[in-house]
């Protein structure tokens, strides 16, 4: 069974990570703590490559690497690839960003539109990156927070096409519908057809 270092320290997304990845049948290995990768890029697939290959090349092996964040219109797309560093906890992001949107209509004026984007790379044990996508989930940011599932944004962060918010949805919803459900769908059968060594 080959390994593969899942190159994230973020413990939200490694859940849903595997989730993906299980049907593989790899052997996923979390990256070493004190392995940090810069993430110096300028776009979410950047930064995705910029972790992947890092952390291959370092450990010699196979690595994958989710970039991802929340593209908000109204904001001109931020917090974009800055999502993880806007605020120093899941609560406090969450509470400047509708401080943020004080005073914009809801939704149906289109003023709290907003994207789910995520970037994935995977890379061989030279460092090369063999594989990559991006998905994104359309939605909206509630007036206020809505659900206790999830993780990071995922209570501000509502779907219209299901009538929820992400932390109102069960695991395998999200999963099915979210920006990373949608990355691995797309890259699921490239990967189910490597050899890894
Ligand atoms: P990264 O680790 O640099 O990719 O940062 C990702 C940031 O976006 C973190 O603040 C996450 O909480 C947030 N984020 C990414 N994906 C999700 C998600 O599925 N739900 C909620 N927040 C997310």
């Amino acid at each position: 069974m080959p390994t593969v270092i899942v190159a994230t320290g973020n413990p939200g997304k490694l859940k849903e990570m595997q989730v993906y990845l299980n049907t593989l049948g790899w052997r996923l290995q979390l990256k070493p703590e004190d392995l940090d990768i810069e993430e110096t890029g300028a776009t979410f697939l950047e930064n995705a490559r910029l972790k992947a290959a890092g952390v291959a090349k370092a450990l010699g092996q196979w690595a994958i690497a989710d970039d991802s964040g929340l593209a908000v219109d109204a904001l001109g797309g931020a917090p974009g690839i800055y999502s993880a560093r806007y605020a120093d906890s899941d609560q406090a992001r969450i509470e400047r960003l509708l401080k943020e949107l004080e005073g914009k209509e809801l939704a149906l004026k289109g003023d709290r539109t907003a994207q789910f984007i995520c970037a994935l790379a995977l890379a061989n044990p030279a460092g090369e990156i063999i594989l990559e996508t991006e998905g994104i989930c359309s939605g909206e940011i509630l007036l206020s927070p809505r659900g206790t599932g999830g993780f990071g944004y995922d209570p501000i962060f509502y779907v219209p096409a299901l009538g929820k918010s992400f932390a109102e949805m069960s695991p395998a919803q999200k999963d099915a519908n979210s920006h990373r459900g949608i990355a691995f769908s797309q890259l699921l059968p490239e990967m189910s057809k490597l050899a890894l060594g």
